[in-house]
């Protein structure tokens, strides 16, 4: 039985003043039935960890080296990110494979790393629209899930993420049945590069445009074992009924 997930990803947004929304979950959530992460900017994560000591919630980053240290200026290793508190680190995520041109090659190597530090890496994967609609999503899935897990993955240190592009940000999301698909597919490309054990045990999650309006709906979706929520998660008003429908 999989342990459901929420995580947040707060990506380039939150200063100390926003450190308030993580008392306020911690609050909404004194003994939370499901496994909560909140990744936020990088600046905050020592903080994070420190108000997090006494509570479930863990601390996640949003990238990191491929390497544990060296002449890499403005990078920060996985090593380093344990170091600060956080116990996981999201790789992959569509803005970093965009923005910095990370391919799947690099994914894996920062998922290695990420994992040799002891760090449960949360991988993204996800399809562009014109892919969609080339009907090409499960081949671009299919394809990102092989070059981007590692072989050191096991149930506890992996987690994908389902992201399409499309949905992120825009409130756009897609149907039931298309998220069932593609979670479907991937607990199947799982179950045949790890056997039943890890195959079984890594979480899947569905990430883009989840709202507390649409969660339940995202959340009974076969194979969904939570959800990786990015402006939505920035609050604990908005995060917190998210939360509630997972639990
Ligand atoms: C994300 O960026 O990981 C994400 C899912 O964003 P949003 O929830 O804002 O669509």
């Amino acid at each position: 039985m999989r342990r459901k997930l929420a995580a947040g990803n707060w990506k380039m947004n939150g200063t100390l003043a926003d450190l308030a929304q993580i008392e306020a979950l911690k609050a909404a959530h004194p003994d939370p039935s499901v496994d909560l992460l909140l990744c936020p900017p990088a600046t905050l994560i020592h903080a994070a960890a420190g108000l997090v000591r006494d509570h479930a919630l863990r601390i996640g980053g949003q990238d990191c080296h491929t390497q544990a240290a060296g002449a890499h200026t403005g990078d920060i290793s996985a090593a380093q990110l344990a170091d600060a508190g956080a116990q996981a680190v999201i790789l992959g995520h569509s803005e970093r494979r965009e923005d910095h041109e990370e391919d799947s090659e690099t994914v894996r190597a920062k998922a290695r790393a990420a994992h040799e530090a002891g760090l449960m890496a949360v991988i993204c994967v996800g399809e562009s629209l014109a892919q969609r609609e080339a009907l090409n999503t499960l081949d671009i899935i299919g394809g990102q899930l092989s070059a981007s897990v590692p072989d050191t993955a096991t149930g506890e240190n992996l987690v994908i993420a389902y992201e399409p592009i499309w949905a992120i940000g825009t409130g756009r999301i897609p149907t039931p049945d298309q998220i069932g698909e593609v979670h479907d597919f991937i607990r199947a490309r799982l179950e045949r590069r790890f056997g039943a054990g890890a195959g079984r045990s890594a979480r899947l999650l569905y990430g883009g445009s989840v709202k507390p309006d649409n969660a339940a709906t995202v959340f009974a979706v076969s194979n969904v074992d939570g959800a990786l929520v990015g402006g939505a998660s920035l609050t604990a008003d908005e995060f917190s009924p998210i939360i509630k429908a997972l639990e």
